[in-house]
């Protein structure tokens, strides 16, 4: 009979033994694994492989692979505002366990639609007739051109047929609408000419003209494209893919106004007012929201996007509604500046950046502070850099950090680690100060 031990202790009394050794049980082995907050059937699978692996010993580190597996709050102390592998933009959820009026019309006591209270706040915040809600914004794009180019063409530039972040490929998800791309231009230079001779080659049917913001990349040098101001001309919709979720290019939330990195990034708001009949736009980069995506504009267009098949499958839920909802309000009651956090950290001064790395290296007695540059992150304005400062260290401890109760993710540079702390809430400062004290320890 194979042996049970009964406590963790015991086991780790055992765990000196040579791994020649009989293994434990599977159940003693899956109970020695009680510190790591996994639910017990997934210790046991773990202890179930350690054992077949012939080395019951790497039972631990599997567990703790996996328990990082798990999705957890972390600090993110990268100086990416918002980081794509980390949620993009933080962002607070407020929900009571109650019911809710998701769908439900509190005036008649009838069936409501979900998109009637958020799409009149968004509409509002960007200057357009009606708007509406999606899962992220490939979707949003998917969504506007399976509903208003189905088996029809969208003429798009070839300089902005791309691949942004994860995989969202302008062909790849035009095709998938059940659309037809047609090419226009180069690669390099689009003009308005260009345009207008392949929405009237003959033979062609094309239902819009899709602008799509590259919004990961810059090409510079002998490059032209046509704004949306000469794409309106055109008789043609067009609908502006511009990505970020740049409400409006006025910041008036912000009381300084727009920053210097915000520079050339499309707006919602002006998009439309050059004459879009739709934008389109994630909800979880600038906007500083959870993920979503936004589809605002002419009243019309939005009813038959909101009447298409798909959008029953692309639609949010309650939580991200009601996220989005409270982001939205900010924005309108313009405090987005103090109350969303991408905008908090992103407006930061770096002298208030400056003076919490002096107060936790004064507390760790540990780092050097120095100027370091943030991004915005998300893929979005790219080359835009925001003045900041962050806590360097010798060496890689990234793994250390990463390795904490509540993880905190910092960037090497050099053989150095450093900590941005613009992308850290100021209320996680302590727990800064405590994972650099605790340097020294480990
Ligand atoms: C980010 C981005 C997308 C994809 O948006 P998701 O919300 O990640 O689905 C599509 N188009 C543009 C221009 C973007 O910047």
């Amino acid at each position: 009979m194979i042996e049970v031990v009964d406590s963790g202790l015991a086991f780790r009394t055992m765990g000196s033994v040579d791994s020649t050794s009989r293994p434990p049980s599977v159940d003693a082995l899956a109970r020695s694994l009680s510190h790591i907050d996994l639910p017990h059937p997934l210790l046991v699978d773990v202890a179930r492989q350690a054992i077949a692996s012939g080395d019951h010993h790497r039972a631990e580190s599997m567990a703790l692979d996996l328990r990082a597996a798990m999705l957890q709050p972390v600090i993110n102390a990268t100086g990416v505002i918002a980081h794509t592998n980390l949620g993009r933009s933080p962002v607070a959820v407020h929900v009571e366990s109650r019911a809710q009026n998701l769908e439900f019309d509190l005036r008649t006591g009838r069936r409501g639609s979900r998109q009637s209270g958020i799409g009149r706040l968004l509409a509002r915040a960007v200057g357009a007739e009606a708007a509406m809600v999606v899962n992220n914004n490939a979707a949003a794009v998917l969504l506007v051109l399976a509903a208003l180019a189905h088996d029809r063409d969208v003429a798009v530039s070839r300089g902005e047929s791309v691949e942004i972040g994860g995989g969202f490929r302008v062909p790849e998800v035009m095709e998938q609408s059940g659309a037809r791309l047609v090419d226009v231009g180069t690669t390099n230079r689009t003009r308005l000419d260009d345009y207008r001779k392949a929405i009237h080659r003959k033979g062609t049917d094309v239902a819009l003209v899709l602008k799509v913001h590259p919004s990961n990349y810059r090409v510079e040098g002998f490059v032209e494209e046509t704004p949306v101001s000469q794409l309106s001309t055109l008789g043609v919709d067009v609908v502006a893919d511009i990505g970020s979720g740049l409400l409006d290019e006025a910041c008036p939330w912000l009381p300084s106004g727009p920053p210097d990195w915000l520079r050339g990034e499309p707006a919602a708001r002006q998009s439309l007012e050059a004459g879009a009949s739709l934008v389109t736009f994630s909800g979880d980069k600038l906007l500083g929201g959870p993920q979503s995506g936004v589809i605002a504009g002419r009243a019309d267009l939005v009813a038959r996007c909101a009447a298409h098949p798909l959008a029953r499958a692309l639609r949010p839920g309650g939580l991200v509604l009601s996220a989005l909802h409270d982001v939205t309000i900010r924005y309108l009651d313009r405090t987005a500046c103090e109350h969303v956090p991408f905008w908090k950290m992103a407006t930061a001064s770096a002298d208030s950046i400056r003076h919490r790395c002096d107060q936790v290296v004064d507390g760790a007695r540990i780092g050097k502070v120095i100027a370091c540059d943030s991004l915005p992150g998300a893929g979005s304005t790219p080359g835009a850099h925001i003045p900041s400062f962050g806590i360097e260290l010798d060496g890689d401890v990234t793994a250390t950090f990463r390795d904490r109760e509540l993880p905190i993710v910092a960037r090497v540079r050099d053989d150095r680690t450093v900590l941005d702390l613009r992308t850290v809430a100021p209320d996680d400062d302590q727990h800064v100060v405590t994972a650099l004290r605790d340097l020294f320890v480990s």
